[in-house]
């Protein structure tokens, strides 16, 4: 155990200094370094993907003579990870590599110019490479149930169609009725917010949820994200704009969320590959849990909006309470996924997850890509791209060849309110708790059930021995009804 546990610690140390340098690329690196850095990154994680599948790993893992459950799950779990690794052939991982870093430039230049054939024989390759790859992995059904495996450990496409099924039949409708009700003013999110006041407020609240200073920071970046460097080191990043409050400040939760799952690992798990969330839509659960269900609520402002009000004088002195928690909840459905609302972002996943099954399946063709988006699109949200730049051409997770990505950040949305509703049964005054400025009964909760385990449980297991079933769509309809029904009247 103890040689295994050397190894991996090398592994795992490999992928942490690269996933800083990675940080430094997206916050502080100038521009120039771009290329240089690309070789860097790609020269550690080789190395670690190589050592994981080197013969001596495997040797090592099958000697091992675990003597805790700690040290079972580890041998287990890295067992898996390197079966795996071992069934993909390092020819297929560089064609991936080069595809993607082509698709990439193709995809930047096709949006740019609203001109989707310059990116469509990329995107084809891609899916083609990705075919390639689910046949190499392997799978029980489908090729799909490969690609998301990836991301969604152990979710399969049969079982996470129908729990969307289910909530597209109930949701559509419903987004259709808000349509119909009274629009909400959003005016107040859309004034004066300086820079400096965003970063300090949004920083204040981070950490009065529970994100911990001490082990980790945050800076800027283009694109918000959170990063680990080590159990000891989790940074967050954000985006700030003049006149928006809410990018940077549910930015900042969401990623604090992010970073607050990786923070609360058991310390024991640290420098083996176990130290990590277990799927990313747990780790999205969390994100989604302190941004929409706690810092979206009532409770929440009427604690925090002193706090805001004190801090954006200019902005929000004559703004009431009520009308700030209607600008901050306001729904319109968009064409864009990165701007939509609480209630409309999960159709946006829906519609890709549908787009990828079937383009894996060969059921729709590259070709005819943008104008099955824009009827489905239409359909379901009633509004329809203007281009392609609004429509197919948005998102930059197809050009890196991330097929089966996009479904996990619905699932978060869904396990987000199946575990709160757990917690609450737990912590029946979990309102007042929040509304009085107390979150440290949450994230304890949190913690217990979700954050130590790191990857020792599925998110199956994890949900299931929280709340005592599987996968539902149900706990969020019913959520998503209740606070919008109230907000919109209906
Ligand atoms: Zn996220």
């Amino acid at each position: 155990m103890d040689t295994l546990k050397q190894r991996l610690a090398r592994i795992t140390h490999l992928n942490q200094a690269a996933a800083v340098l990675e940080w430094d690329q997206e916050t502080y690196m100038p521009e120039g370094g771009a290329e240089a850095r690309s070789q860097q990154v790609a020269t550690l994680r080789s190395m670690a993907h190589e050592l994981l599948i080197d013969d001596e790993t495997a040797r090592l893992l099958e000697a091992a003579q675990p003597d805790s459950a700690s040290d079972s799950d580890l041998v287990r779990i890295v067992s898996r990870d390197v079966q795996k690794a071992r069934k993909v052939p390092s020819s297929l991982i560089a064609e991936m590599a080069e595809a993607s870093g082509r698709a990439k430039g193709a995809w930047q230049k096709a949006r740019s110019g609203n001109d989707f054939p310059v990116f469509a024989p990329h995107l084809e390759r891609i899916f083609d490479l990705c075919i390639q790859h689910a046949e190499a992995l392997g799978y029980e059904d489908q090729p799909y149930d490969a690609l998301l495996d990836q991301y969604e450990e152990g979710a399969t496409t049969k079982q996470v169609a129908a729990v969307f099924d289910d909530v597209k039949k109930d949701l559509v409708p419903f987004v259709e009725a808000i349509g119909q009700a009274k629009p909400l003013c959003e005016g107040p999110v859309h004034r004066e917010y300086p820079e400096a006041d965003q970063w300090t407020f949004g920083m204040e609240m981070a950490e009065r949820i529970g994100y911990d200073l001490k082990h980790g920071r945050q800076d800027r970046s283009a694109h918000p994200f959170s990063t680990s460097f080590s159990i000891s080191d989790v940074r967050i990043t954000t985006r700030l704009e003049k006149r928006f409050f809410n990018p940077a400040f549910f930015g900042t939760l969401h990623e604090a969320g992010h970073a607050m799952y990786e923070q609360g690992i058991d310390p024991s798990l640290e420098g083996t590959p176990l130290a990590d969330g277990t799927s990313l839509g747990m780790h999205e659960s969390q994100s989604r849990m302190w941004e929409n269900l706690v810092g979206r609520s009532r409770a929440f402002w009427e604690f925090a909006f002193p706090t805001a009000q004190s801090t954006f004088p200019g902005a929000l002195s004559d703004v009431s309470l009520d009308q700030f928690y209607q600008a901050i909840n306001a729904v319109m459905p968009s064409t864009i996924r990165v701007e939509a609302d609480e209630v409309t972002y999960n159709l946006h996943i829906m519609l890709r997850f549908e787009l990828e099954q079937e383009m894996i399946a060969g059921r729709v063709a590259v070709k005819d890509l943008p104008a099955a988006w824009n009827d489905r699109m239409e359909s379901w949200l009633g509004v329809r791209p203007e281009n392609d730049a609004e429509g197919v051409l948005q998102d930059i997770h197809w050009s890196l060849g991330a097929i089966g990505y996009f479904p996990t950040y619905a699932l978060g949305n869904l396990m987000s309110v199946q575990l709160f509703d757990a917690a609450r049964k737990d912590l029946p005054d979990l309102d007042e708790q929040i509304r009085g400025g107390q979150f440290s009964n949450l994230l304890g909760w949190l913690r217990t059930h979700v954050h130590q385990w790191g990857r020792r449980r599925t998110a199956n297991e994890i949900l299931g021995a929280s709340t005592g079933e599987g996968l539902a769509a149900g706990p969020w309809m019913d959520y998503v009804r209740e606070k919008f029904g109230a907000i919109y009247g209906l």
